[in-house]
């Protein structure tokens, strides 16, 4: 794999709050998925650095804002995922109003990777964030991870029907299989987010 922009992210800080993130200018790339679909994994692969995502699966950080910067103008967002059912109602509305004031505010906010686990795609935590994305006419890039656990024509049936499933939303939503374990997917990843950081 060639070197790339991404190789250069650096851990910049995590926030609790949207008042504690950086100025809001330049353009910033949001990364979520529900809990085990490989978010980690995916900023591994992406970055070729295990310490960034270690960052965000530090005890105390798996809640914050993690933001990495490439340079200057240029950050990705690593947004707190959502854990399984049992989450107290207390902390599921502190995520959600943290999620929902960065996705809505955040003005350099350019794009939304949405990690899924292919055999898993649009459970009730993906189509909350299509719904909000679409609401903020936020563009989003949906990657379905863990490609290697299916067969590729299982995988290709899985892109289409979700590819169907979301075509009713306004917002730019596009859609690929990945896999973070395999490397697959890579430069179409970067593809797409070099468009929404104009390299
Ligand atoms: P996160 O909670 O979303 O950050 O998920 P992790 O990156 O920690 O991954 C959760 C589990 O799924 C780990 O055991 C990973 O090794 C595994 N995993 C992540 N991506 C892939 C993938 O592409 N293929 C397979 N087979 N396993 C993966």
């Amino acid at each position: 794999m060639n070197k790339s922009h991404y190789q250069q992210a650096q851990f910049l800080l995590s926030v609790a709050t949207v008042s504690q993130l950086p100025t809001d200018e330049g353009v910033e790339i949001a990364i979520i998925g529900r809990s085990n679909a490989g978010k980690s994994s995916v900023l591994n692969q992406l970055t070729q650095n295990k310490k960034l995502a270690r960052v965000s699966k530090t005890p105390g950080r798996t809640q914050l804002i993690n933001l990495f910067a490439l340079d200057e103008q240029r950050r990705l967002a690593d947004l707190p995922g959502y854990g399984y059912a049992k989450v107290p109602p207390a902390m599921k509305q502190r995520w959600q109003a943290l999620i929902d004031t960065y996705l809505r505010d955040r003005e350099c906010l350019k794009g939304l990777i949405l990690v899924m686990d292919i055999r898993h795609p649009l459970k009730a935590f993906d189509q909350a964030m299509l719904k909000w994305s679409s609401q903020c006419n936020l563009a989003v890039h949906i990657l379905l991870n863990k490609a290697d656990k299916l067969t590729q024509s299982a995988a290709y049936k899985t892109l289409r029907e979700t590819t169907t499933a979301v075509s009713h939303y306004a917002n730019p939503i596009t859609i690929q299989t990945f896999s973070a374990l395999k490397g697959k997917g890579v430069k179409e990843l970067r593809e797409q987010l070099d468009a929404w950081f104009c390299y």
